[in-house]
């Protein structure tokens, strides 16, 4: 028989403090759903949307567990979540709260079953993260369905796992195997896990039946209460394995000090009783919560979820239905942005002036979707449903049907506005027109439609099908529901979208612009090319900015640039960029850049012609060249980014200084342990980098170097600016 009680029924069975417990958390009695088979009690975990393990949820399933094990009706206990998640672990909204140190803890929970003098199974269908799974580990026996999807996902947050991960894992499979379960800290789905042994049983059919005959069948063979935590490590050698382990992350991810700490907290599991290994876990896990890259990639992690809310744009504003998308131009930035909706689900309708530009740009979509499918990452029948979903036209005329129309045509304001002039006269009302302009005036284009209101801007990151960022420009007229709308139209396509208010390079290229000059700058003044790019590298960018340059085209900036010459003369440029690009040298698609390139190979090998360019330049400057350090480089270089973002921010262009790190954590290779450009401000101390400015001021009398309002108005406060 199946039936659902509230926990007052268990609280009912429990001989202590259930008045006190229902007194505490009022109305949340229903945190733990209860169901009897027979003398087997299956409690299910009911905190949606993830069931994390926050206070109210570990009081009631600590009552609910005591109740149950002292009650002699009950013979064994079925621990489940619902059919998508059994727990996604820690509540994050706890964190650094007094709650998340309060009892009962998730280690006071985890010491509770497995001191429980009766058989406790975790039946795992759906997703189980960190703290959920620390919690399964605890049981005495595992199931999981063949969609349950498991994960310690603690090292992207630069931890380990905390509450007995390390130490049970490799106790309960292969060392190898946990240790690079955790180092990924990426889910591992049902069979897998079976195959692993991380569970004792897959359920292929219904889930929550097979279940609960699963633990009927262990009670009924009288099955012992095994505990990970009583075995031993069975690996030979470990410790030739593990030092094999610690030379390899020290290569591979020198700047990030979890994965070092795992590998010496698996290195207790092997050497160490379990308790002592336990102790060990703690106290590395307490070290690396205080180490700067947790703090950033915490930080990390936060800002990209709160990037998306909007302050005068409530949660529950109406959305418009999109189910069908225009784009404008089948070019580089069109085919990519189409490829996001038709991975989605979406219908996307091409449109461009020649049928040649078309051909080409469906071509290029069909030849991306093949190269995936030969990497085994895409099925035949995914690419054909993916490929029925586009289709093509001329005429504007077809776009009626469309809920949404996204511009990308030349960046040239007068095409822009003939584009968009077509698209008021063709799209149906209600319909969203956005452009992907990377540099022109949002509003000015909106206002070359009778509904500014419906226009916003979407700048896609080039390539656009891969590129995680998407900057969602707000027009002065743009509709809450529009913007609301192309926010929750990100999440279907998988992108982070920031907001940018209408501004020069947008968020992302506007401070960009200021790094590259820093850096065009510093190769003036002495540095090299190769020097600029390897001290930024080596801190943690994933390109340097000439190579970077190289790759985007030198000849974008450079057009740039020159209108920048006659628009805002006050700003220091090193016209050295423009001798680079006299010289024909556009970066890679030519070849020759700020490096030389050998056909088909995309390594930067320095140029002996470029370094002769400098010279000259130099020379005709009368510029002697100084020698600066890697730290020189990169404070002068980041702390342009700090001060551009931080105007950004005071201006109100970005809605929050950590959306300023979420751009550029998502979409200009930051490095993820540093937090962001604002982030790490903090962390060197506004101090610091306010003096740095001032002495930046002093050197070269550029306006620039004055220290953002904000900064000097968070310095005199004593307020951090994230
Ligand atoms: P592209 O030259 O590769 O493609 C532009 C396409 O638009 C061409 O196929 C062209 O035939 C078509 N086109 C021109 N006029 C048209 C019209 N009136 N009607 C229909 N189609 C027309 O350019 P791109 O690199 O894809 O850039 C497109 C836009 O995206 C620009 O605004 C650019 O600034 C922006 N953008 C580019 C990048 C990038 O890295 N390439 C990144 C972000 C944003």
């Amino acid at each position: 028989m199946n039936f659902t009680l509230y926990l007052s029924k268990a609280l009912s069975l429990s001989l202590s403090l259930s008045l006190r417990v229902i007194e505490t958390f009022g109305d949340l009695m229903s945190l733990v759903t209860l169901t009897h088979h027979g003398r087997i009690l299956g409690l299910s975990l009911n905190n949606p949307p993830v069931n994390s393990l926050g206070l109210a949820l570990r009081h009631v399933l600590y009552e609910a567990l005591q109740a149950a094990f002292a009650n002699p009706e009950i013979d064994a206990v079925l621990l489940t979540g619902s059919a998508k998640v059994f727990s996604g672990g820690a509540d994050i909204t706890e964190f650094d709260k007094p709650q998340a140190r309060a009892e009962p803890g998730l280690m006071t929970l985890i010491n509770l079953i497995e001191a429980a003098p009766k058989i406790v199974v975790a039946g795992i269908e759906g997703t189980c993260m960190g703290g959920g799974f620390e919690l399964a580990l605890a049981c005495h026996y595992r199931v999981c369905s063949t969609a349950a999807s498991v994960a310690l996902p603690e090292i992207k947050l630069g931890l380990i796992p905390g509450a007995g991960g390390t130490q049970k894992l490799p106790r309960l499979i292969d060392l190898e195997a946990a240790f690079n379960f955790m180092l990924k800290g990426e889910p591992v789905k049902g069979a897998e896990l079976a195959r692993m042994g991380v569970v004792d049983h897959l359920i292929e059919g219904e889930f929550v039946q097979g279940a609960f005959d699963f633990t009927a069948l262990l009670v009924a063979q009288d099955k012992p209460l095994t505990r990970i935590r009583d075995r031993k490590v069975d690996y030979p050698n470990h410790q030739a394995f593990l030092d094999f382990a610690k030379n390899t992350v020290k290569t591979t991810a020198p700047h990030y000090p979890a994965p070092l700490a795992l590998i010496e907290s698996l290195e207790a599991a092997c050497t160490l009783p379990f308790e002592d290994g336990m102790k060990a876990e703690r106290k590395l896990f307490i070290d690396l919560m205080g180490t700067p890259q947790c703090k950033a990639m915490r930080h990390a992690f936060f800002a990209e979820r709160s990037s998306s809310k909007i302050p005068d744009v409530a949660d529950d504003t109406p959305t418009r239905p999109i189910q069908a998308v225009g784009v404008v131009g089948a070019g580089t930035m069109g085919g990519g942005i189409a490829m996001n909706f038709l991975n989605a689900g979406i219908a996307v309708k091409l449109i461009d002036t020649q049928q040649a530009m078309l051909d080409k740009g469906v071509a290029t979509i069909r030849k991306n979707y093949e190269n995936t499918l030969k990497k085994g990452k895409l099925s035949q029948a995914d690419l054909d449903q993916r490929m029925a979903l586009l289709s093509s036209t001329l005429d504007f005329k077809d776009l009626g049907d469309v809920d949404m129309a996204i511009e990308a045509v030349f960046e040239d304001m007068g095409v822009k506005e003939k584009v968009f002039h077509q698209l008021d006269a063709v799209l149906k009302p209600g319909a969203i027109l956005a452009t992907n302009t990377s540099t022109l005036d949002v509003n000015r284009i909106a206002l070359t439609t009778k509904r500014a209101s419906d226009v916003i801007g979407t700048h896609f990151f080039s390539p656009a099908n891969v590129m995680k960022l998407l900057e969602v420009v707000r027009g002065d007229k743009t509709a809450k529901d529009v913007l609301a709308t192309v926010m929750k139209l990100a999440k279907t396509i998988k992108k982070t979208a920031v907001v940018s208010g209408v501004c020069d390079g947008f968020i992302g290229n506007r401070m960009l612009e200021h790094y590259v000059r820093m850096s065009v700058l510093l190769v003036e003044e002495g540095a090299s090319p190769a020097q600029v790019d390897q001290a930024l590298e080596k801190w943690g960018m994933v390109m340097g900015p000439f190579r970077m340059n190289d790759l985007a085209g030198n000849d974008i900036g450079w057009a740039i640039r020159k209108r920048r010459y006659v628009e805002k003369p006050q700003v220091i440029y090193s016209r050295l960029a423009d001798a680079i690009c006299e010289a024909g040298r556009f970066g890679q698609k030519t070849g020759l850049g700020w490096y030389r390139y050998e056909s088909g190979s995309r390594k930067a090998l320095v140029d002996p012609v470029v370094t002769d360019i400098i010279d000259q330049y130099r020379k005709a400057q009368s510029i002697a060249p100084k020698k600066f350090t890697d730290a020189e480089i990169v404070e002068r270089t980041i702390y342009a980014l700090i001060n551009e973002g931080a105007r950004i921010v005071e201006e109100g262009m970005a809605m929050r200084a950590s959306d300023v790190d979420v751009v550029y954590l998502t979409g200009y290779g930051f490095p993820v342990f540093r937090g962001g450009p604002m982030k790490y401000a903090d962390e060197v101390g506004l101090f610091q980098v306010c003096a740095s400015m001032k002495r930046f001021h002093e050197a070269s009398h550029d306006d620039f170097w004055q220290p953002a309002a904000l900064l000097q108005a968070c310095l005199v406060n004593s307020k951090s600016l994230t």
